[in-house]
């Protein structure tokens, strides 16, 4: 006999799963597989496990019957060991909690890329909500469809930036920085004297995201190597649904598709390079994108990696997003202290600045 009882694991990460609202499809899988087992003999699932036999029963497939296996090795399966970071809180509490420590947001954008409203408006927007600090990262040169600035008019930006900054409330500042975008090998779409002026980079891959794997994986792995980087933005690339009515995006054209898949590439080996280098996971409130999946948060959280929960706002109203990022990451177990953008600005800025 084990020390563990596998048919109360899979019951377990499914009940998990359902109270996580993961999609319907991957509760099932447990659900049958646990039904599947609980007409056997222990001593036959036992045998099954060993000879690797159990994905031949209707409703046991592989990720099941490794829970299965390793539940019947006596270990806590994989698989509910990233889930149990959420048993018995409260999760609304929690996504409350999250959001109340939130001192500000690390990717927005003016009307000098592709947001819809001047940076004092975003500005002003943000100290109502009660932020210390907003980051402005317009796009970068490459991202043409999105007016992405040449290294010419970020400076120039800067120089706006620091005269805004004077006729803001005491108390709050707008931190300079870009969303750069993560090129074909990795390297990023601004010249290094640049970024290493800048508070806050982060950095977005926004071409090529079918990229098979392989190439996928070292391109964002060399991304993350670069000492300017300092946020992995939105990383799958995903589009669960269209963009709110009226909000451009990046890519914004009249026959872009509604809804795209997750980029391919080795989330473990990415998140690992994450937590190494220092480098935060974005969780991207936005609700076409509700970047990255809850299964890959999870990955990153229990990989060691800091998290920025961001709005990737285009529009003022836009900055009040961060509640949907804050619940995301709630049902994930993300405790604050792992997110950058709890932090004082000064606190942000030396550990984007130590980071270099
Ligand atoms: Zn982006
Ligand atoms: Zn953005």
């Amino acid at each position: 006999m084990s020390a563990r009882d596998p048919l109360a694991d899979l019951r377990r990460i499914a009940f998990l799963l359902e109270r996580a609202n993961e999609a319907t499809y991957r509760v099932r899988a447990f659900r049958s597989a646990a039904k599947a087992l609980a007409g056997l003999p222990a001593k036959e699932v036992a045998e099954r496990a060993r000879t690797g036999k159990l994905t031949e029963l209707a409703g046991v497939g592989d990720v099941t019957a490794r829970c299965v296996a390793e539940s019947l090795a006596g270990e806590e399966p994989v698989y509910l060991r990233r889930l149990v970071a959420t048993e018995g809180t409260d999760l609304d509490a929690a996504a409350t909690e999250l959001r109340t420590a939130l001192r500000g947001d690390c990717h927005t954008h003016s009307d000098w890329s592709d947001g819809g409203s001047p940076i004092e408006e975003m500005a002003l927007a943000a100290v109502e909500l009660g932020h210390e600090y907003v980051v402005l990262t317009d796009h970068s040169p490459r991202l043409k469809v999105a007016r992405g600035l040449t290294a010419d008019r970020l400076r120039k930006q800067l120089d706006h930036v620091a005269a805004v900054n004077e006729a803001l409330p005491e108390g709050f500042r707008i931190l300079t920085g870009v969303e750069v975008d993560i090129l074909a090998d990795g390297s990023l779409d601004q010249s290094d004297e640049l970024l290493a002026r800048l508070d806050v980079v982060v950095g977005s891959v926004h071409s090529g995201l079918t990229d098979e794997r392989a190439k996928m994986t070292r391109r964002m792995l060399a991304a993350i190597a670069n000492p300017h980087l300092d946020i992995l933005g939105h990383c799958t690339g995903r589009m669960v649904s269209s963009r709110p009515a009226g909000v451009q995006g990046p890519g914004d054209r009249a026959h872009r598709p509604r809804t795209r898949g997750e980029s391919d590439f080795d989330a473990d080996a990415v998140f690992a390079a994450c937590a190494e280098r220092g480098v935060a996971v974005e969780i991207n409130s936005r609700p076409e994108r509700q970047d990255p999946p809850k299964r890959l948060i999870r990955r990153a959280l229990e990989a060691g990696c800091r998290f920025a929960v961001n709005t990737d706002a285009h529009a003022p109203g836009q900055l009040d997003w961060q509640r949907f990022g804050c619940e995301r990451a709630a049902l994930c177990g993300v405790p604050a202290d792992r997110v950058v953008n709890t932090w004082p600005a000064d606190r942000l800025l030396e550990w984007a600045r130590t980071r270099r």
